[in-house]
C-alpha cells in the first residue's frame, strides 16, 4: 500500500508544513481547503518540489456532504488512504466573552474543529478497515494513522474563546475514542497539541504573544520561541512513517514546554 494522507486544512499555517514535510518523506498528498485554492496550488507545488505527489480538494469539513467528495477525490487520485490529519480548525471570528458569545459562533467553531473531524474520521476509519493490510490488527500495526491536531487550548480556560477550548477539549477524548476502537484493526490514533505556532491565525495576535512568550520575565513556555509550522510537521511525519506501533491514544505535546507547571 502506497503512502497517502489526506491533510484538511493543508492549503495554509500548519497544514502546509504537514503536507510539504510528507511530501518530502514520499507521500501522495491530498491537500484539503476551504476557500482560498490559489493557497492550496502553492501548498501542492511545494509537496511536489519535495518529492511528493499533490492534488487539491475543496471541502467544508464541517460538511458531511463535502466528506463524500474528500475521500472519493482522495482514493480516485491514490487509491486507499493510510494517514488522515485533522488540521483543519478555525478561531471564533470574534473574541467575546464566554458570556456574550452568540450561538452562531459556538456552531461555526464547533462544526469545524469537533463534530466535522469526528464524523471525517468516522467515514475514513471505515474506508480504513476495509482497506486494511492482510494480518493487521492487534498484534501487527497495519501502517494507517489518524492525527488530530488539538492545541494546549484542549486544557488551557480561554474566557473570551470559550468555545474554542471546548472544541479542543472534545478533540482530545475523540482522539482516546477512535484509539480503542480502532487498536483491534491494527490502526493507531494521536493528538498532536501544538503550542503557540506563528501562522495567520495567530498573526492577529501577535504582540500579545511576544510579550508573553520572549518579553516578559517570565515567559508561559520554558522555550521562549514561537513555534513554527515545520515544528508540527515533523512530529506528524515520525507519527506518520509508524515510529510507534505500541503506542495510540498519545497525546504528543509540541509547545516549548508550555503544558508544565514551573516553579
Ligand atoms: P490557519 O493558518 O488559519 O490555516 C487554516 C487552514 O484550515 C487553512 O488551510 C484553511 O483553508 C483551512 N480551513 C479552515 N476552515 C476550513 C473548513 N471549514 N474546511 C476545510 N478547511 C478549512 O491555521 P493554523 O494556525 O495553521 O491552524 C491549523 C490547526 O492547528 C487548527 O486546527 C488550529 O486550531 C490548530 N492550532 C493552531 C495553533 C496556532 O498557534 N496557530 C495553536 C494550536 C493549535 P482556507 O484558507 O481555504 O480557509
Amino acid at each position: 500500500m502506497k503512502n497517502h494522507a489526506i491533510v484538511t486544512g493543508g492549503s495554509r499555517g500548519i497544514g502546509r508544513a504537514i503536507a510539504t514535510n510528507l511530501g518530502s518523506a514520499g507521500y501522495n498528498v491530498v491537500i484539503n481547503y476551504n476557500s482560498n485554492s490559489a493557497a492550496a496550488d502553492e501548498a501542492a507545488k511545494l509537496v511536489e518540489d519535495a518529492g511528493g505527489k499533490a492534488i487539491t480538494v475543496q471541502a467544508n469539513v464541517g460538511s458531511t456532504d463535502d466528506h463524500k467528495k474528500l475521500l472519493g477525490a482522495a482514493t480516485d487520485a491514490f487509491g486507499p488512504v493510510t494517514c488522515l490529519v485533522n488540521n483543519a480548525g478555525v478561531a471564533p471570528k470574534v473574541r467575546a466573552d464566554v458570556l456574550d458569545m452568540p450561538e452562531e459562533s459556538y456552531d461555526f467553531v464547533m462544526d469545524t474543529n469537533l463534530k466535522g473531524p469526528f464524523l471525517l474520521t468516522q467515514r475514513v476509519a471505515k474506508h480504513m478497515i476495509e482497506n486494511a493490510p492482510a494480518g493487521a490488527g492487534h498484534d501487527t500495526f497495519g501502517g494507517q494513522s489518524i492525527v488530530n491536531i488539538s492545541s494546549i487550548s484542549a486544557y488551557t480556560a480561554h474566557v473570551n474563546r470559550g468555545e474554542y477550548s471546548l472544541s479542543k477539549a472534545g478533540m482530545a477524548m475523540m482522539t482516546q475514542v477512535f484509539a480503542a476502537r480502532l487498536a483491534e484493526h491494527g490502526i493507531n490514533v494521536y493528538e498532536i497539541r501544538p503550542g503557540v505556532i506563528a501562522t495567520d491565525m495567530t498573526g492577529g495576535v501577535k504582540e500579545k504573544y511576544d510579550k508573553l512568550i520572549i518579553q516578559d520575565e517570565r515567559g508561559i513556555s520554558p522555550i521562549r520561541r514561537w513555534g513554527a509550522p515545520d515544528d508540527i510537521a515533523k512530529a506528524v511525519r515520525v507519527i506518520a512513517e509508524g515510529t510507534f506501533p505500541f503506542s495510540t491514544g498519545e497525546v504528543i505535546n509540541v509547545d516549548g514546554g508550555f503544558h508544565m507547571k514551573t516553579l
